[in-house]
Formats: C-alpha cells, sequence, structure tokens
C-alpha cells in the first residue's frame, strides 16, 4: 500500500525488453487535482532548468549536424562493415546504433470526458473515434522493436491541452501526434488534413514558455539569477522552436504522403497553424484530421473498421518512414 497525499488517476503500463533493458512497469500517478503548490513550483523550477538544458542540447544537436555518441555504460556497436546496405525490407530500417535508446511516440486522441469534439449527422462523436484510432495505432507501434507508444489519454476524459503536452515531454517523447475528424457547417468538405505549429509561433512559444518560468521565479520572491540570462533564453527557446516545425514539417509530409493513399486530403500540404497541442519546444509535433466527421459520407468511413485500420496504416507508416530517414538523437533515457 501506498499512502498518497492527494487524489491520483493512475495508470499502468508495461515496456517489453529492449537493449539492456528488461522487463518493465511503468506506474504514472497523474493528481486528478491541482498538486501541492510548493511541490509544484520546485518541480516547475526543476522542469523549467531541464527545459533550459535541453533546449541548448537541442540547439546545439540542430547545429553540430545531429553529431551522435553512444550512451555511456554501453559497449559501442560494431563498427565493422557499416556502409553495408541493411537486408531489404519494406521500410528502411532505423540505424543500428541508433536503436539503442527507446523512441517513444506520444499520441493524443482528441478531446474526451464531456468534451465530444465534433458529431456526425448521424451522431458518431469525435472523441470515440479518435480514440479507437489511437489505440490500434499504440499496438501497432508497440509491436514494432525498439519503439514505444504512450496515450495522453486512454479512455473517455477529459484532459487539458497544457497537460497532454506535459505528458508528452515528462516521457520525453520523440514525437507527438494529435488525431482529430474535421467538422464544417458545409457538408460537403472532406479530406484527411496534417498541421503542424505556425513559424509566427515560434517567437511567441519562446515568449510563453519564458513567461512561465518567469513567474515561477517570481513566486519564489527572491533574485534569480537565471532571469539575468533572459534573451539568451528566448534566443534558444527561439531556435529550439524553430527546428521543431522544421522536424515537424518532415514527419508531416510523411504522414500527409500516406494518408493520401487511404482516402481525400483536404488541402495537398502540410498546414500550419498555431494549436496549443504542438507548442512543446523540443517535440516534432503533427495534428492529424483524419477525414471530415460533419461529411456524412465520410462519416460513415469513420465508423468503419476497416477505414480505421488503413488510417492506422497510414500514421504507422508515415511516422515509421520518419524515424527511418531521421534517427533520433541518442540520449540517456530514465524510464
Ligand atoms: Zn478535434
Amino acid at each position: 500500500m501506498i499512502d498518497l497525499k492527494q487524489a491520483t488517476a493512475p495508470q499502468l503500463f508495461t515496456l517489453a525488453p529492449v537493449a539492456a533493458y528488461q522487463h518493465r512497469m511503468v506506474f504514472d500517478l497523474y493528481p486528478t487535482q491541482e498538486r501541492d503548490p510548493l511541490l509544484a513550483l520546485i518541480e516547475e523550477k526543476q522542469r523549467s532548468e531541464q527545459q533550459a538544458a535541453q533546449a541548448v542540447q537541442d540547439a546545439l544537436g540542430e547545429f553540430i549536424g545531429r553529431m551522435d555518441k553512444p550512451p555511456t555504460g554501453k559497449a559501442p556497436p560494431a563498427a565493422s562493415a557499416p556502409q553495408q546496405t541493411p537486408a531489404p525490407k519494406p521500410l528502411p530500417p532505423i540505424a543500428k546504433e541508433k536503436i539503442d535508446r527507446l523512441i517513444v511516440v506520444a499520441l493524443d486522441p482528441g478531446h474526451g470526458g464531456e468534451d465530444p469534439g465534433a458529431i456526425g449527422p448521424t451522431g458518431l462523436r469525435e472523441k470515440d473515434v479518435v480514440l479507437a484510432i489511437a489505440l490500434e495505432l499504440r499496438d501497432r507501434i508497440n509491436a514494432r522493436p525498439g519503439m514505444r507508444a504512450m496515450l495522453t489519454r486512454d479512455g473517455d476524459f477529459f484532459v487539458p491541452l497544457q497537460d497532454r503536452v506535459r505528458k508528452a515531454r515528462r516521457v520525453q517523447a520523440d514525437l507527438f501526434v494529435s488525431i482529430h475528424a474535421d467538422a464544417f457547417i458545409n457538408r460537403q468538405a472532406r479530406g484527411a488534413s496534417v498541421y503542424v505549429l505556425s513559424d509566427g509561433g515560434a517567437t511567441s512559444t519562446a515568449a510563453r514558455w519564458l513567461a512561465d518560468k518567469e513567474n515561477a521565479a517570481d513566486l519564489v520572491g527572491g533574485i534569480n539569477v537565471k532571469n539575468r540570462h533572459a534573451d539568451v533564453m528566448r534566443t534558444l527557446l527561439d531556435m529550439s522552436t524553430t527546428a521543431q516545425i522544421k522536424d515537424s514539417l518532415r514527419l508531416g509530409r510523411e504522414v500527409l504522403g500516406r494518408i493520401g493513399k487511404v482516402g481525400k486530403l483536404h488541402k495537398p500540404q502540410v498546414e500550419q497553424a498555431g494549436f496549443a497541442v504542438l507548442k512543446a519546444p523540443d517535440i516534432p509535433s503533427i495534428l492529424v484530421e483524419t477525414a471530415f466527421i460533419s461529411n456524412p459520407e465520410e462519416e460513415r468511413k469513420l465508423r468503419d473498421r476497416e477505414f480505421q485500420e488503413r488510417l492506422v496504416d497510414a500514421l504507422e507508416d508515415g511516422i515509421a518512414r520518419y524515424f527511418a530517414r531521421h534517427p533520433p538523437l541518442a540520449r540517456n533515457r530514465q524510464l
């Protein structure tokens, strides 16, 4: 028995063995109410310091040309025949030396709980469809060696937008994929869309993260030395978000290319907008509008298990292709 300071919404999941790790069980406790303010402040402070460190790391990684090194404490990968072509597979495998850490994909089924999202002409609810797709996609990703999926919600409950981003950052997700179904007054509107954060979002996002940090520092009431480096922080966050958008566009194009083979596309290009769930400065993030639930024909398709499966195929394929072309940086992960 564990005594807890407050009510929680526990989530339990397991991670299959990978590399040096054995079977692992992860027990995540999410508070159902606002956290202890002092604890929250300490955590926020630690987080902002981690963010700063991560932002520097990301920015440097981008500029040094994604130089990589094996994590400490593990034997470096065999250097023999690095130029050899890998065995033919439907998808190019991720370079072997990069697989020694787990790739984590955050899946974000939109809406949930009291927020049904859009509702189709015959009553199909967006929150239900996108959850079904996300659960299936989770299983597919978990079946891939070296990859794990994390859901921002795995049931019919409401999760605030910033909590969705927070959950992804907490597990140091390599990608964030938000899944939705579109709606419009005109029932003729149809097709899938993929969104990434808008370019204008970089500066405003940097400003917001910086503002959060400064607010936290104000609450301490003392002089925060780090505030003197606000300009540096702003620049680094800006750079980090710009890099995020660049990677998100790459991911978005891969996914759009696959999803365009399943059904119609609403727009032939990846679109950019200031969605709140896309604003983690350090995680490539996309929002996929799978189809128009407001279009009677597409509502019928969204309800169809087979169509859902094909959407999942496309999402899985797009994600795998992105990682094959852009292997994530090695880093020491604590899970
Ligand atoms: Zn939605």
